[in-house]
């Protein structure tokens, strides 16, 4: 039988990639297959888990417009919206350069070793197409052979190493989905039935990655049960992620998390990771697995159960909320228990 055409609209496409490693520069290229005519754009102004303002715009240079032949102007309306003055008879593609270069885990970073990022800093929202499909494509830097990409999104066309394209069914999706790439130590588990893949950056030679998994695990599974326990060892309601990926970089100094629907991005102190072959663990590595367990109650408590207020985010502005205590509060309770 001939194939049938796909009926499914192509979706948005964010290519990403190494525009110079040692400038800190990501590249994106962003295909809107059927754009209005009079195409507005905006930057995510804050990212949600961490509700301060950040102003990610502040980042974005060198952006152009193409349309077949054509290069169609483009206005800045404002600190974190552009209109491209193009017609809706053709794909438009935009190009532009985020510098990446904050160690937290809120926005995007890139250097010789590492990559990360979040979407609200380098994906622009198509206004009018935010609930459409997005797909972003991950290119290998050609100069850095063994580099790796780890994802919570949903893979599409992906490589062993993990370069590829993803697909979001929305921009919240997108944007609820951060990257890292780089050389990194990985190891899983099951907890609850969910694959829970866990990826270390930065790791020394002695860090005891099966004791890492092991703890991980434990609190992964009393928190299923936390929230999905029946009577007997069954559970009595599925769990809201199909799998889940935890990213920690561990540094000289730092310590933080940011939750997401499927996934964390996790910063630790390199000595407060887990050792082989010493009898007693380092004080801070029952801090690491507070934040841990805190990131991961975060998966229900916000991610699932939150406010009116969050139920569509505004990007462009703060979202106000009195309910900050119950998210932060009853987490912070919960995570230690
Ligand atoms: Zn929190």
């Amino acid at each position: 039988m001939p194939k049938k055409p796909s009926l499914a609209a192509a979706p948005l496409h964010y290519r990403v990639e190494v525009a110079d490693l040692h400038a800190h520069l990501f590249r994106v290229t962003l295909t809107i297959p059927r754009p209005d005519a009079q195409q507005d754009l905006t930057l995510p102004v804050w990212i949600p888990g961490s509700y301060m303002v950040r102003e990610f715009s502040k980042n974005l240079q060198k952006l152009r417009a193409r349309q077949g032949a054509r290069t169609p102007g483009i206005q800045q309306l404002d600190k974190c919206s552009w209109r491209v003055l193009c017609a809706s008879d053709a794909p438009l593609l935009l190009e532009y350069e985020v510098y990446a270069f904050d160690h937290s885990v809120r926005t995007a970073w890139l250097d010789a070793s590492r990559g990360f990022f979040n979407c609200t800093s380098l994906c622009l929202r198509v206004e009018g197409q935010t609930g459409q499909p997005h797909e972003l494509e991950l290119v290998p830097p050609t100069a850095r052979t063994g580099w790796q990409a780890a994802t919570g999104l949903a893979p599409h066309k992906v490589r062993a190493n993990g370069f590829g394209r993803y697909r979001a069914a929305d921009y919240d999706e997108l944007a609820d989905s951060p990257v890292e790439m780089g050389k990194f130590w990985q190891g899983e588990f099951r907890a609850g039935g969910i694959a829970h893949r866990f990826i270390v950056a930065g790791a020394a030679p002695s860090f005891d990655g099966q004791r890492l998994l092991d703890d991980t695990r434990r609190i992964c599974e009393a928190q299923i049960r936390f929230w999905h326990g029946g009577p007997g060892k069954r559970l009595a309601s599925r769990p809201p992620h199909r799998n889940y990926l935890f990213m920690l970089n561990a540094v000289d100094e730092g310590y933080g998390g940011l939750e997401h629907r499927n996934s964390t991005a996790l910063i630790c102190g390199r000595r407060d990771l887990p050792r082989s072959g010493v009898t007693s663990q380092p004080e801070g590595y029952g801090t690491l697995l507070g934040l841990i367990s805190h990131e991961y109650f975060h998966t229900w408590n916000v991610k699932r159960l939150r406010p009116v207020e969050f139920a569509s985010y505004d990007y462009t502005r703060e979202n106000h909320t009195e309910l900050l205590w119950f998210f932060e509060g009853f987490t912070s309770y919960y995570d230690d228990v």
